[in-house]
């Protein structure tokens, strides 16, 4: 690999090929930080053809910045390296359930109402492409929405 060990960090791999700035999105890493970091990006994979991989220095995440990789990289796995040994390997999977990170797209819907409005919540809907249902109205919103809403049109 082009890139050296990290002693302490994230690996986050089997990225689908092209979608690594998005991952940086998601984890608001723009550069500036001063996090040591290498984004590899179109490598070959036995799983997934091409995919992308990033390493962060000194950076690690959980809860709701998981879920979020795992929708725009359902396939990605992350590696925690503690002195340089992955300490842990976590497979994402899109969460079964959604609340507050996505948007109702149905401007009727009570989790859009401007007085008392409800904590969104969405059900993922089973089948090969990314969906997920509003709980209260059983509007559907799709992969290219859900990318718009957590990174907007141009990653
Ligand atoms: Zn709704």
């Amino acid at each position: 690999m082009l890139v050296r060990k990290i002693k302490s960090g994230t690996v986050i791999d089997h990225i689908p090929a092209g979608r690594a700035l998005m991952v940086l999105r998601i984890l608001e890493i723009t550069g500036r930080e001063g996090y040591r970091l290498a984004v590899v990006m179109n490598v070959e994979s036995k799983k997934l053809g091409r995919k992308d991989i990033v390493k962060i220095e000194d950076r690690f995440m959980e809860g709701e910045e998981v879920d979020k990789i795992a929708l725009v990289a359902p396939t990605a796995t992350i590696n925690i390296i503690r002195d340089y040994k992955i300490v842990e390997k976590r497979k994402v999977s899109a969460p079964r359930l959604l609340e507050g990170i996505l948007r109702c797209t149905n401007p009727t819907c009570i989790t859009r109402k401007e007085r008392e409005p409800v904590t969104p919540r969405f059900r993922l809907v089973e089948g090969k492409k990314l969906r997920y249902q509003c709980l209260y109205c059983g509007t559907i919103i799709e992969e290219d929405e859900i990318l718009e809403q957590l990174i907007g049109r141009n990653p």
